[in-house]
Formats: structure tokens, sequence, C-alpha cells
């Protein structure tokens, strides 16, 4: 197939968080002139990032995105931490350790600040990348790769034409939304009746991890669960799973004493149980939100990637992980169809919907098996997704 040329395509790609900054390097190390734009001002300008999960479980997807585009060993060598097994924490006190698996294979326990920082950097060193940072996309035309964005600091429109325009906005995402209006686009959503809350086990007065670090650590109770991933600081960020109801009942202090005494005795001296009544008044559990759809593309003219195309249940652990590998599957596509724009769309689809609509489905069973079946295996297979 002749090749065909990268360095006269426009790309516009919408969201620079983990997925749409990946996407961008790997689009510009192909030549092509990329323009990303963020809602966000830029985030290595902030003292505090608003957002989802401070830290994050890195596989070999999301490794093998950024071994692509030169990071890999920047993030997992000097900054990663190696989980090698999970560690059950049990109503009694003991714990015992589930290694991942015989090989010593592992996951990393990574901050998404650390990641998105590192990514932008490495956007930043490509001449033919720009980033366009508080650019809110407002509305998109789809089939000519128009989009239109409200600079939020100046109040200005910008308009802006290319060749393809990429969604990687998220969860909530508008490129999809308007695909949606597109037909024989198939879009599914789904929340679960759980939410999600994030709170902090201090490191030691002398900076030290207070449990074993290269673990992820889990307190599974059945309807719900509980589990801690290790901070590069030594802290440990502690995301809290169960039924919206249990956390509405929650209302005083003596309630929340009393729910993590019958539940999660050891976690009340590990956060401490002034900061536990404080952090956990001072929050909001979270809805978590699956989304499948299909196809993925319109034409040879606009894409979505990452969550926007697949947002899924944080318990499998693979949100971030997918979307690096939807880089690098799209790289594989353009390599092979020699970035012929009008191919390379239609095929992304039909190989990666199914693929992502599956670890969408395994991410709510893994639910199933941290909170509840870790501790009993043999039900694995029987429960269903009606559970939740
Ligand atoms: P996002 O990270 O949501 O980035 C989208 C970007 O688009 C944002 O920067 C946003 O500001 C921008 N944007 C949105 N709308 C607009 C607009 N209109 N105009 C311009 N920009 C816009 N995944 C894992 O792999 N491992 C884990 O351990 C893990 N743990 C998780 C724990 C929790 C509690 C949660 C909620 C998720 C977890 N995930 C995990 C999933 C992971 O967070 C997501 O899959 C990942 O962030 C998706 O990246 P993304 O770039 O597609 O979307």
């Amino acid at each position: 197939m002749a090749k065909h040329e990268t360095k006269d395509k426009k790309v516009t790609v919408v969201g620079a968080g983990l997925v749409g900054t990946l996407e961008a390097c790997f689009l510009a190390k192909r030549g092509y002139q990329v323009h990303l734009y963020e809602y966000r001002p830029d985030i290595r300008t902030l003292e505090h990032v608003p957002g989802r999960s401070i830290n994050l479980a890195m596989s070999v997807r999301g490794r093998t995105g950024l071994k692509a585009v030169g990071l890999e060993d920047h993030v997992i060598k000097n900054h990663g931490i190696p989980m090698h097994s999970r560690m059950i924490h049990n109503t009694d006190g003991t714990t015992r350790a589930i290694p991942y698996n015989k090989d010593g294979q592992c996951i990393y326990s990574v901050g998404r600040r650390f990641v998105n920082e590192v990514l932008l950097n490495r956007a930043e060193e490509f001449p033919n990348l720009t980033i366009h940072f508080s650019h809110k996309l407002t509305s998109c035309r789809l089939q000519d790769g128009q989009a239109s964005f409200l600079n939020t600091e100046t109040g200005e429109e910008v308009n802006r034409k290319a060749d393809v325009l990429i969604g990687c906005d998220g969860a909530y995402s508008n490129v999809r939304r308007a695909m949606m209006r597109q037909p024989f686009f198939n879009y599914n959503q789904t929340y679960i009746p759980h939410g999600y809350m994030e709170l902090c086990i201090p490191a030691t007065p002398e900076g030290e991890f207070v449990m074993p670090a290269n673990y992820l650590h889990i307190w599974p109770r059945g309807q719900f669960m509980m589990i801690a991933l290790p901070n590069q600081d030594c802290s440990w960020t502690v995301t809290l799973f169960m039924p919206f109801p249990i956390f509405e009942s929650l209302t005083t202090q003596d309630q929340l004493l009393s729910f993590f005494q019958t539940n999660y005795p050891d976690a009340i001296s590990l956060i401490g149980r002034d900061r536990l009544v404080k952090d956990f008044f001072a929050n909001r559990a979270l809805p978590m939100i699956s989304v499948k759809c299909s196809p993925y593309h319109v034409g040879s003219t606009a894409l979505l990637m990452g969550d926007a195309a697949h947002a899924m249940v944080p318990f499998y652990g693979q949100g971030m992980n997918c979307g690096m590998e939807d880089c690098v599957v799209l790289d594989e596509l353009l390599e092979e169809y020699s970035d012929d724009l009008a191919t390379v769309l239609p095929a992304y689809s039909a190989k990666r919907s199914p693929d992502a609509q599956a670890i969408v489905d395994l991410a709510l069973y893994n639910y199933i098996e941290m909170r509840d079946l870790v501790n009993s295996r043999k039900f694995l297979f029987r429960k269903k997704l009606d559970d939740l």
C-alpha cells in the first residue's frame, strides 16, 4: 500500500488526560501536525489537581504504551512501586498474601498526576505538537473534523478544522455525545449502585510505610470492600467502595467509627481516628459508570479513544491501561495501512470495540472477585452481575 504522507495531515485531539496526551505523542512521532486541547489549565502549574483517583495500578498494557514514546523506564523504574501480591486484611486483624502469579510478575502503583505530567513534558518535546490548555470543546462536526472550543481564560471562541478529530475527553465525552446523533452508533451506559471515596493512610513520623509496601492491600467484606495502593511519599491512597445507601447511613462520627470498628478495625489506627472522621465527612462518595459503544469512528474524520470509548468501573485496574493500549493498537493499524485513515479508522473500531467491551464486563466481574471471592474463589463463576 502506498505510504500516505502524515506531515501535512492535521489532527485535533480533545483531552490531555492520560490517554489523549499519550495519543498525541504517538501521532506526533508519526509526523502528524497535532493540536491537543484540554479543558483544564496546565496541571503542572497547579498546587492541587482536583479529580479522580490519586494513584493507579499500571500493568503491561499501559507500560507498552509508555515504552513506545520512551517513557516506560522513567515512569516504572524511577517512580512505580511494584505490587507483587494482594494482601488480604481479615476483620480479626490477621493478613495473608495472595501473589498475582507464580512468576513474580507484578503491577505498579503510579501517581496519576505524575504520569500525566511526564506525558505532557514529552508531548512538548515534539515540534509538530501544540498543547492548548484552558480550552473546552463546546461543539464539533464529525464529518469534517471541525471543532469549536471556548478559551476559558479569555472567553474567546476558537474554531479548528483537522483531517481527523480524536475524542479522548473521558467518560462524559462531548465528542461521543456528538457521535450519538450518527445513525448506527450504539451506546450503552450503566451506573452501578456503589460509590467510592478516597481516604489516606499517612506515612509514619519517620517517613516510612506503615504497611508492607509491595502489595495491593484489600479488605474484602462481601457487599463492599476497601483497598489501598502505596504512594511515593510512603502514604497510602485508600479507596472505600460500597453501596450509596451505606455511605448515606453514616451521618455521625459514632456511626462511622462503629462501622469501621465492625468492618475495618485495623484501618482505624492506620488512618488515624481523627483523620478518618475529618476526611470521611469532608469528602463525598462518587459514582462509577460503565460505557460501551460502537463503532468508535465516523468515516475517516473522527474517532473515540480511552474512557470516551469504554469507561469502566475501576475494579480490574484496567481503564487507563486499556486506554493506553488503544494508542498502541491504533499505531499498529496506521503502520499496517500506511496511514490511510479511511482504512485505519474502521479497522480500529472492528478490532478494538469487542476487546474493550469484554474488558468493561471483566471489570464488573472483578468487583465480585475482589470484595467477596478473594476469600472463596470457588464461587467465582457462580455469582452473576445481578449480584451488584
Ligand atoms: P480522563 O483521564 O478522564 O481524561 C479526559 C481529559 O479530557 C481530562 O483531562 C478532561 O479535563 C478533558 N476534557 C473533558 N471534557 C473536555 C472538553 N469538553 N474539552 C476539552 N477537554 C475535555 N485505571 C487503571 O488502569 N488502573 C487503575 O488502578 C485505575 N484506578 C481507578 C480508580 C478510580 C477510583 C477511578 C475512578 C478510575 C480508575 N482507573 C484506573 C481508570 C482511569 O482513571 C481511566 O481509565 C483513565 O483516567 C482514562 O483516561 P482518559 O484520558 O481516557 O480520560
